[in-house]
């Protein structure tokens, strides 16, 4: 049975009007529970990342300013979210919900995070709605445990993955691979050790040549011993922020692309979210089940 970390943290409330749409996390547990995909007893609380884990891969400056809430205001604004004790702890929160999917996976092929996948967050500062780098501090944790030598990201999020792709910049142990939109957030791309930057309302045809073409032999070649997908839903045509034109079944393609490889070439995985910003919130929820649904069936 597929375990997913979830917990009522991964919840706070953001002021009146805020344009991201937290709600997303209980409404996706939610309809999965309901439509009976996963069963209360497949969920469980991860708990807290530890300082020590998160200190792994973000500065001490930039912790230390969190943890005493004095984070700058420029710097707040540019994480776009409020740091408070709650939205800390939720940050912290869905990294051990990462760090404890990533362990599922070693034992049970598979790990999933209905949270995570906050991949702008660098070592030193956080952005575009990430506090700390959940993939970056699993990867660090698993690497440092001496449990894997090898780890691939798979980033089909719009936008390009640039705080991992920047910490895992010279390091061998860690691929990061990022599909994204060229003329999307962020104007500043990282170097990702591959890139595919798609064009505006980029389609399914085009986008699922493009990962088929690439993620079966970067799994060859790279040998990962765990892969984490970034699945952010956000490629979807319906999506405020994204600038592509991928439909609900082109998503399922895609998801199905990366479970089933790394299902048939028994390589664990874990999936987190990502974004998603669609006008209508049940569209979003939808898509985002949508690879919970496909994780599920491929691993019951
Ligand atoms: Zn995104």
């Amino acid at each position: 049975m597929v375990k997913f970390a979830f917990s009522d943290k991964y919840l706070y409330k953001l002021p009146e009007g805020h344009r991201f749409p937290i709600e997303k996390y209980e409404l996706v547990k939610e309809q999965l529970l309901h439509e009976g995909t996963i069963e209360p007893s497949q969920l469980y609380d991860p708990g807290l990342a530890t300082d020590d884990q998160i200190l792994k891969v973000h500065t001490k400056d930039y912790w230390q300013s969190l943890r005493t809430l004095t984070l700058d205001k420029k710097a707040v604004r540019k994480i776009g979210l409020p740091v408070t004790e709650k939205s800390l702890n939720r940050a912290r929160n869905s990294v051990a919900g990462t760090i404890s999917a990533a362990h599922n996976a070693l034992k049970s092929s598979v790990g999933v995070n209905l949270a995570g996948g906050t991949h702008h967050a660098y070592a030193d500062h956080g952005e575009g709605f990430c506090v700390l780098n959940d993939i970056a501090i699993s990867a660090t944790d698993l690497i440092n445990s001496r449990l894997v030598h090898k780890v691939l990201v798979v980033d089909l999020d719009v936008h390009q993955g640039n705080g991992t792709a920047k910490i895992f910049e010279n390091n061998p142990d860690v691929f990061t691979f990022s599909m994204h939109g060229e003329n999307n957030y962020p104007l500043h791309k990282e170097q990702s050790d591959l890139d595919i930057p798609l064009p505006y309302q980029c389609d399914d045809d085009t986008y699922l040549r493009l990962l088929q073409s690439h993620l079966p032999d970067l799994i060859n070649s790279v040998q990962p011993d765990i892969i984490y997908f970034q699945a952010g839903v956000d490629v979807l045509a319906s999506d405020k922020l994204g600038k592509l034109s991928l439909t609900r079944d082109g998503i399922k393609m895609r998801d199905q692309i990366v479970i089933s490889s790394c299902k048939e070439q028994s390589i664990p995985l874990v999936i987190t979210m990502g974004g998603g910003y669609s006008e209508r919130l049940p569209d979003l929820v939808e898509a985002h089940c949508t690879t919970f649904r496909i994780a599920v069936s491929t691993y019951h």
